[in-house]
């Protein structure tokens, strides 16, 4: 898969503008704040996830701006395709060649990218959500339907607080959590076996790429971590029963506290180096290169799946790996589609833009055409 061109009109501070891209390696180097994340963020929101910079949509409007409009034009399936994103307010819609889309969750899986900026370090520091969050997205690349799982879990979940946080006033409703509970152990048994299934595709990829990065001087392992039992390998009527067991045993603590304290809602993927949890014990360098790992065992897993390569997104990456590292990752990443933003203009490329105040200009002009031409 690798991305043909990029229209942008009215996105963020870029001018508007069709960009065109090599299919192998992009990089965009430039100064600060003129526009590089904004140029990979655009290209991200095609695969129908949210900004990876958590951005609110409106902030993605130019200023000043009602609308912003972007297309991606791009080739998967031995195809040309096309993505039209319209960003209005709070809104984004999108047409699929030509098709268009009742919610973004229905582009998921069309185009697929994997991105990792120094803000992803937030995958090992933060806390589980970030962890189930890069899982979940994962997977929904790989399956779209997944999303549907996922949403259906949420709302069942959403429901059942609701139901807890009532009972302390309304004794009579305790009878109907039975309900609630059988309809979050079905939902949340469907998601655990996803994740399991894609967790082991994922282990080995990471611990291979991982003892990569260190020159084999370190190791990562990767450990699944349920509050019900759940173990990989486990059938999804297995799953259920623990989930279930595990919601009546805790119901009273649930009404107690006014939320529910078990179930695929509170797994967590525990990452250690050497035996010792990254997140507590890893050192600023390990937990880049635990991500790293990570990202690139996640394209692995992608382009096992789909049977084509994503395109690799890297913001602002390479600056903060050493030469090792830098070039364990380039050789890693050949034969794939890749943008790289850097202000080191030494990087191999097959294509070169730069970005000065929102204007990308190629080395070779041929490649950016005035907006509508
Ligand atoms: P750095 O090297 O520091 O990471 P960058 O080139 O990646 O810089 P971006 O994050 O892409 O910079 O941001 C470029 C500029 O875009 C910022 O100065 C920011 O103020 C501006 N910007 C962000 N959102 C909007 C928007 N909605 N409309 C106009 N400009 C915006
Ligand atoms: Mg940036």
């Amino acid at each position: 898969m690798y991305v043909k061109s990029i229209t942008l009109e009215h996105y963020r501070n870029l001018k508007n503008t069709r960009i065109f891209f090599s299919e192998g390696i992009n990089v965009i180097d430039g100064d600060n704040a003129q526009g590089k994340t904004n140029l990979i963020e655009s290209l991200w929101l095609f695969t129908g996830g949210r900004s990876f910079r958590g951005a609110r949509e409106s902030e993605l409007i130019a200023f000043g701006e009602k609308q912003a409009r972007t297309e991606l034009c791009f080739h998967s399936q031995d195809r040309d395709q096309t993505i039209a994103l319209t960003i209005t307010g709070s809104k984004r819609t999108a047409v699929l060649n030509d098709v268009p889309k009742s919610g973004l969750s229905q582009i998921i899986g069309s185009f697929c990218a994997v991105v990792f900026s120094p803000d992803h370090l937030t995958l090992i520091k933060n806390g589980p959500e970030e962890r189930r969050s890069f899982i979940d997205a994962a997977i929904c690349q790989i399956r779209p339907s997944y999303a549907a799982v996922l949403s259906r879990y949420k709302r069942v979940l959403n429901e059942r607080n609701a139901l807890l946080k009532d009972i302390p006033r309304h004794r009579d409703l305790e009878d109907t959590l039975d309900i609630w509970d059988e309809r979050l152990a079905h939902e949340g048994a469907l998601a655990a076996q996803e994740r399991f299934h894609y967790i082991e595709k994922l282990t080995g990829l990471a611990e291979t790429f991982y003892a990569g990065i260190s020159d084999g001087k370190e190791s990562l392992s990767l450990t699944y971590k349920t509050t019900y039992g759940g173990q990989s390998g486990m059938t999804r009527e297995e799953l259920k029963e623990l989930i279930l067991a595990s919601l009546l045993k805790k119901q009273r603590d649930d009404i107690y506290c006014g939320f529910t304290t078990s179930g695929i809602h509170r797994d967590d993927l525990t990452v250690t180096i050497n035996g010792r949890e990254a997140r507590s014990f890893g050192s600023q360098g390990q937990q880049r290169s635990a991500v790293l790992a990570l990202k690139l065992a996640e394209a692995s897993v992608l382009q096992q799946e789909k049977g084509e390569a994503p395109v690799i997104l890297l913001d602002d990456v390479l600056s903060e790996l050493d030469a090792s590292r830098q070039s364990y990752l380039l050789h890693k990443l050949e034969g794939l589609q890749v943008f790289i933003t850097c202000c080191d203009t030494h990087i191999h490329s097959d294509h070169k833009l730069r970005i000065a105040d929102g204007v990308v200009v190629p080395e070779d002009e041929s490649h950016v055409s005035p907006f509508g031409q």
